[in-house]
């Protein structure tokens, strides 16, 4: 089996974490206050010269303006580069739905980008101060913010947005809250899709081939599959990094997918939005999921291992039903082809054997030539070890707590047209279709599934 029971503890990246003027900001309410004033002072002295004067000092840098950016590039002229200002200008008012803001009330909002190939060329014609920090990809600081020139056009773009989302936050909100927040946000909304011209945040990439060295998925399935896994718990502490690692990037981004697009918790996390700038913020997350927490920190693990492009949070939502011991004769289970986990409503005991088999036919994947596929699933096909298609088991705990530190559901039992099951824990039986949580609506049908105990 590829899925590996994760030790959702330390990570020993962060753990040495050393510290980003953005992240470090972030990280306590107090001190980013005196932090950022001492730096403004600095920062107010090094830009005397406006933007748009630079082009005299240096004829190689180019000065885009629109609306809300005023980007002064040393890039030379680009369709990719030269569209970045509209992009920002439509990411606007996205930003102030999502965060609760009237964007007639920001209508002057305007924000001065530099996108560097040459640091030094930019220090060179006073556009950067010596106070700010050698960073890795991009730096944000009250209007202004500093980015790195990237290999690929959509990743350049995504850097933009996630540096803007942090203005935005400093400026607009008066804060951007702790790091995991303020980070994942930033990723959250940098993550974009085009429709056309049309830019539109905070989507759910839905294949590695839209996203050019995005990269946050794999990274975090990565980690999982090297069982360094981040509970929601380190998450909240993270401190930050002015080296961020695509990893850390990779889990703050899962962080605010998970709550901003979860069935269970999404109209929660959205209404936190509007108030990052209170000092308690972060004692204001934890309330708002305390009475279910359990329930999270186990659909968190869930989410992580299944992670992947597209992943569908409604159709991977697992609705948890304790079961209820075999009677006299088997029981009988549908199990739908494009659905997560479901519960058989079956109890299983520790030390006991039971029997299941399985038959049917259900669509696994759709277009022109839809594949059919039987419980044994289709061998020329696999996803996460096991042929697509194949039924899958797995016993939960029905005790919350002992679910939440682990669950039964991220250690998937291969079944196929039939095996005995020997639990080594009581609980309830779930079924599943083998396939990616990230496919699952081209799929339908069901197999039936017999579970009985064994003589
Ligand atoms: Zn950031």
């Amino acid at each position: 089996m590829r899925f590996l029971p994760v030790a959702m503890g330390p990570h020993p990246i962060l753990e040495r974490a050393n510290y980003n003027g953005v992240w470090l900001a972030h990280e306590s309410f107090r001190s980013i206050a005196m932090f950022r004033s001492a730096l403004i002072l600095a920062l107010l002295a090094a830009f005397a010269p406006q933007a748009n004067s630079a082009r005299a000092d240096d004829p190689t840098l180019r000065t885009l303006t629109s609306k809300h950016l005023t980007l002064v590039t040393d890039l030379p002229p680009d369709a990719e580069v030269d569209t970045l200002p509209g992009y920002f200008d439509q990411a606007f008012p996205q930003w102030c739905a999502y965060f609760g803001v009237d964007p007639a009330q920001h209508a002057d909002w305007h924000v001065r980008g530099f996108l560097m190939r040459s640091r030094e060329r930019f220090e060179a014609a006073g556009l950067i101060s010596k106070d700010v920090p050698e960073f890795a990809t991009g730096y944000a600081l009250e209007g202004n913010f500093w980015l790195f020139d990237q290999t690929s056009a959509y990743f350049r773009r995504n850097l933009m947005l996630h540096e803007g989302t942090h203005v935005f936050a400093m400026t607009v909100l008066g804060g951007t809250g702790p790091a995991w927040y303020g980070e994942g946000t930033a990723e959250l909304l940098g993550t974009h899709r085009l429709d056309g011209d049309k830019l539109l945040l905070n989507v759910i990439p839905a294949n590695r081939d839209d996203v050019p060295k995005w990269g946050r998925i794999e990274a975090v399935q990565g980690d999982f599959a090297k069982r360094k896994a981040l509970t929601i718990e380190k998450l909240f502490n993270l401190s930050g990094t002015l080296h961020g690692t695509v990893e850390q990037y990779g889990w703050c981004w899962a962080a605010a997918a998970f709550f901003e697009h979860h069935p269970r918790y999404r109209d929660r996390f959205h209404a936190l939005a509007r108030q990052v700038n209170q000092a308690d913020f972060q004692d204001r997350v934890v309330a708002a999921f305390a009475g279910d927490r359990q329930t999270l920190d186990e659909d968190w693990q869930l989410f992580i291992a299944n992670l992947d492009y597209g992943f569908d949070f409604e159709r991977m939502n697992v609705e948890h039903k304790s079961g209820s011991p075999l009677g006299a004769g088997p029981a009988q289970v549908p199990v739908a082809a494009d659905r997560g986990w479901q519960s058989s409503g079956v109890a299983v005991e520790a030390g006991k054997k039971y029997t299941i088999r399985a038959r049917g036919r259900y669509q696994v994947a759709g277009g022109e030539r839809p594949w059919l596929s039987e419980p044994g699933g289709i061998t020329i096909e696999y996803h996460a070890g096991q042929p697509l298609g194949m039924l899958l088991a797995a016993v939960r705990n029905d005790d919350d707590t002992a679910s939440a530190r682990f669950s039964g559901l991220i250690q998937p039992i291969a079944v196929g047209l039939d095996a005995t099951l020997e639990p080594k824990e009581s609980g309830t039986v779930y079924f599943r279709i083998n396939d990616s949580a990230g496919r699952l609506a081209d799929n339908s049908g069901a197999a039936e599934v017999e579970v009985s105990a064994s003589p």
